[in-house]
């Protein structure tokens, strides 16, 4: 797949002055909470209302969606609202199901993504179709997975695609749910830049507080849209409860928003140049997150020298740390009187954390 502007048809006939907005609530829980927010959602920015009908859960026993009812409700949406519909299908059935409900834009999820059987049952249940099929990144950091995916479905002439980026599992904790791993959009942005690139800063933040923010963010790297789950009473929502937010709140993020106008997008230098401000941002994060875990080994140390009354400071240890990050240091370039500047003040921190272990 090569990239072409065609690829931007189906969003250019949005013909909208303003980023795409796909909102509605992680999943469809009564046909009345459905109504309600696509209701409150008519008249703003909203062009797509989203619910999930069959919700791919972590672990067994959650809320696992409504089932196919759920698709009536939506079609209700269309003819009271006029939205577009989305749900979610992760499998040819759901396709089915979906086609005799009239349902206008389909995603694949992230759990999906993962696995090529997958994705291929569902190109090839849409073969040839004429709606517009949105493709989530896969759970895990792997873009030639993402792009296989995107291959797939073209492969199979479905001729409206776009991708949605919701952030990458992690092992350690970050303070998103979902990493965003900006420089993986950022890439499959440059290799097809007309290939609409829809953020889900829902799923990337786990949490209300900083999705303008992440919003933003997303619309600074260029992404023509957004995806927000957005729920009437978002804390007692049957999933996600802790990401969603109300419809008024989603109108006023919309209004927050800054989005630059399209020559300042072109420019090459700003893109270029926020993007490597993007990978900065990224690798200090990373920082932040290593050196918060590394603390939390010193403090389990701490914990260990107070059972077993040992000293805190273990000179000959501390001498063999500091030679060998000088000489992995010099292999990366970094000056030798770095390396000794930061390590101290990392050993320094780790000290004074196990002394107040021994205090308390
Ligand atoms: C969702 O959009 O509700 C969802 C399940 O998303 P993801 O596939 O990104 O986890
Ligand atoms: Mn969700």
């Amino acid at each position: 797949m090569k990239n072409n502007t065609k690829l931007r048809g189906w969003l250019n006939d949005f013909n909208l002055d303003h980023p795409l907005v796909i909102a509605g609530p992680c999943s469809a829980e009564t046909e009345t909470q459905v109504l309600q927010i696509a209701h409150e959602l008519k008249n703003s920015d909203v062009s797509i209302f989203r619910a999930g009908i069959w919700k791919p859960r972590t672990r067994p026993g959650n809320f696992e969606g409504v089932g196919s009812i759920g698709l009536k409700w939506l079609q209700k949406v269309k003819e009271e609202t006029g939205l577009l519909i989305t749900t979610e299908v992760a499998n040819a059935n759901h396709v089915k199901l979906a086609l005799d409900h009239d349902v206008d834009v389909l995603w694949i999820g992230a759990r999906s993504t993962v696995s090529p059987f997958i994705v291929q049952e569902i190109a090839d249940a849409l073969e040839n179709t004429d709606k517009i099929v949105l493709l989530k990144n896969p759970v895990n950091p792997d873009l030639s997975l993402w792009y296989g995916g995107i291959e797939r479905l073209y492969t199979a002439n479905i001729k409206k695609i776009g991708v949605i980026h919701r952030g990458f599992s992690t092992y350690t904790k970050t303070k998103f749910r979902n990493n965003p791993e900006w420089q993986i959009p950022i890439e499959l942005q440059s290799r097809f830049p007309d290939l609409p690139l829809i953020c889900d800063p829902s799923h990337i933040c786990g949490r209300r507080d900083i999705i303008q923010e992440i919003s933003q963010k997303a619309l600074n790297l260029n992404f023509d849209g957004l995806m927000i789950e957005t729920h009437n009473a978002p804390d007692t929502a049957w999933s996600d409860a802790a990401q969603q937010i109300t419809p008024k709140n989603l109108i006023k993020l919309m209004n927050d928003l800054v989005i630059r106008n399209e020559s300042l997008r072109e420019s090459s230098f700003i893109n270029e140049l926020e993007n490597l401000r993007v990978k900065i941002d990224d690798a200090d994060s990373q920082i932040l997150d290593i050196l918060g875990n590394r603390m939390k080994v010193s403090d389990e140390i701490g914990k260990i020298k107070k059972k077993q009354n040992v000293a805190i400071l273990q000179s000959s240890r501390w001498k063999d740390i500091l030679e060998k990050m000088i000489s992995g240091g010099k292999e990366k370039g970094l000056s030798e009187q770095f390396i000794l500047k930061i390590f101290k003040a990392i050993h320094q921190e780790s000290i004074n954390h196990q002394e107040n272990i021994l205090k308390n």
